[in-house]
């Protein structure tokens, strides 16, 4: 498994085939990434015992069983449709955050069917066979839980959420009477879900009577199937419409699956009609949505908000945010680093910190710039490294500043040729793999203690000046793209 595997997040993969128990016997080799997948699991089991009620552990936690450990790649079984359907939506994120603690390593977790024969959940066309379903079904409630997390108060605001964030603030304090529906885009681990479920948590605190109904497309199209197959669709419409705020996560889910596309639209006018609040999330614009027109030209009506990749101030506000959250202690240069290296996914940012917060705590020892290097260097390569040359470092962030490269490399101590030189310096310590002595070599035969200097001074002035970071930003992203400033 590479690094490509990890990059892709932490999102659960729905496999298409069936494992049976032949391949699951074949997979459990002796090997030392399985026995300590296992040895992990069996503490994660004994920590979910502990927080779960024996009911729940031992129909959906108990049956669950260690497949392999494939890289980050964490495999799971589990026994039916139903239970890896279950576990995904309840228990995912603890399990994974157990497992990261247990194993000391960003953990991307897969459950696969074991030993059965059910068709998985790829498309809505009804199952041929009916399936048995637990008896705890029957009294499970609609909305999915909110994680405690996701509230306002834990999310960093920036310049590419501000937008998002005001209009699920606004949504969260007046639902139903400003924007409707708010529709919140963008990629992967940028922060949709945290918003939407703030929303959730804000409305079930300050107006408790009101039926808030969190769900993702993909639970959506799966209470929907359920309904048709054991012909409950009046009992689902009369409890999806029984709600006054419909926060529906991810609905590009729902491409491809015009049954419950069309049973979405009704549901959708049922509420809208009667001015419910609607929320929701995808990873495209509504017209980027192979959806009917019927339904984005209502998304349309409403209020559209995108989440951009955050820039580097906003980065470093999360990383501050969630290691003081984590009471860990990290050295700003650290901080830097990781803001430096992971800059287009937050999950990706909590990734590396579950992991260099596990190592310190395991290894009890400090984190140093050196050592986040080593751990996260493998599985984050930055964008840049391959393409960025240094020469051509000092070329761009001359011309931004009208000198000559000679200015960078020369004695001069006037203030704009020091600034200079020092953005030239942190911005190839930043874009290409050069230790500090090369870049003190590349400057004149400075000493490299004069380039961790420079360096320090540009990230100080970064987190202090707006314009300044912009500046900077700027300037990496051209010597990143190739452009001439
Ligand atoms: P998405 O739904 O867009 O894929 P999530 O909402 O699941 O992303 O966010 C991924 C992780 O990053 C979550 O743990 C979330 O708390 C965190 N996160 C995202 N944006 C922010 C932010 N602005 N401030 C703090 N944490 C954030
Ligand atoms: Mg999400």
């Amino acid at each position: 498994m590479t690094a490509l595997s990890f990059l892709l997040g932490h999102t659960i993969i729905i496999l298409q085939g069936t494992i049976h128990m032949s391949d699951w016997q074949l997979q459990l080799g002796e090997d030392d990434a399985y026995r300590s997948l296992q040895a992990a699991w069996e503490r994660v089991m004994k920590a979910l015992e502990e927080r779960l009620n024996k009911p729940s552990f031992e129909s959906w936690i108990r049956p669950t069983r260690p497949l392999a450990l494939d890289g980050p790649v964490v495999r799971l079984g589990t026994p039916s449709r139903f239970a890896k359907h279950y576990v995904e939506t309840r228990y995912l994120d603890t399990i994974r955050e157990l497992l990261e603690l247990e194993l000391g390593q960003p953990v991307h977790v897969q459950f696969e069917l074991v030993e059965a024969n059910e068709p998985v959940l790829m498309t809505d066309r009804l199952p041929r066979k009916p399936v048995q379903r637990p008896p705890e079904d029957e009294d499970e409630p609609l909305s999915q839980p909110l994680n405690s997390r996701y509230t306002f108060e834990n999310f960093v605001v920036g310049a590419s959420n501000r937008l998002a964030h005001a209009c699920a603030v606004s949504v969260a304090e007046t639902p139903g009477k400003t924007y409707n529906p708010l529709f919140i885009y963008g990629g992967s681990g940028l922060g949709k879900t945290h918003l939407m479920q703030a929303i959730g948590h804000h409305i079930g605190d300050n107006e408790p009577h009101l039926r808030v109904l969190y769900v993702s497309g993909e639970t959506f199209t799966y209470h929907y199937i359920t309904a048709l197959r054991e012909h409950k669709t009046s009992q689902f419409r009369r409890k999806y419409r029984d709600v006054d705020v419909w926060l529906v996560d991810d609905i590009h889910f729902l491409v491809g699956k015009e049954r419950t596309e069309e049973e979405f639209f009704h549901t959708y006018n049922a509420l809208y009609d009667t001015g419910k609040q609607i929320v929701l999330t995808s990873d495209r614009a509504p017209k980027e949505l192979d959806l009917d027109n019927r339904l984005l030209s209502r998304f349309e009506c409403g209020m559209i908000a995108d989440i951009k990749p955050p820039d580097l101030e906003t980065r470093l506000a999360i990383i501050q945010s969630k290691a003081a959250n984590e009471n860990m202690t990290l050295p700003y240069e650290v901080m830097l680093y990781i803001a430096s290296l992971i800059t287009t996914n937050i999950r990706q940012i909590e990734g590396a910190l579950i992991k260099l917060h596990a190592y310190a705590s395991l290894m009890r020892t400090q984190i140093t710039e050196s050592l986040a290097q080593e751990l996260l260097g493998n599985y984050f390569t930055p964008p840049s490294q391959a393409i960025v040359d240094a020469q051509k470092v000092q070329q761009q962030v001359a011309r931004r500043f009208n000198l000559d490269v000679e200015d960078l490399k020369g004695p001069s101590r006037t203030k704009d040729i020091v600034v200079a030189r020092q953005v030239a310096m942190y911005l190839m310590r930043q874009l290409t793999d050069w230790s500090l002595p090369a870049i003190g070599r590349a400057f004149g035969g400075r000493d490299h203690t004069t380039v961790l200097h420079a360096c320090k001074c540009i990230a100080a002035k970064i987190a202090l000046d707006k314009a300044f970071s912009n500046l900077v930003e700027d300037l990496a992203k051209e010597i990143r793209d190739g452009r001439n400033c």
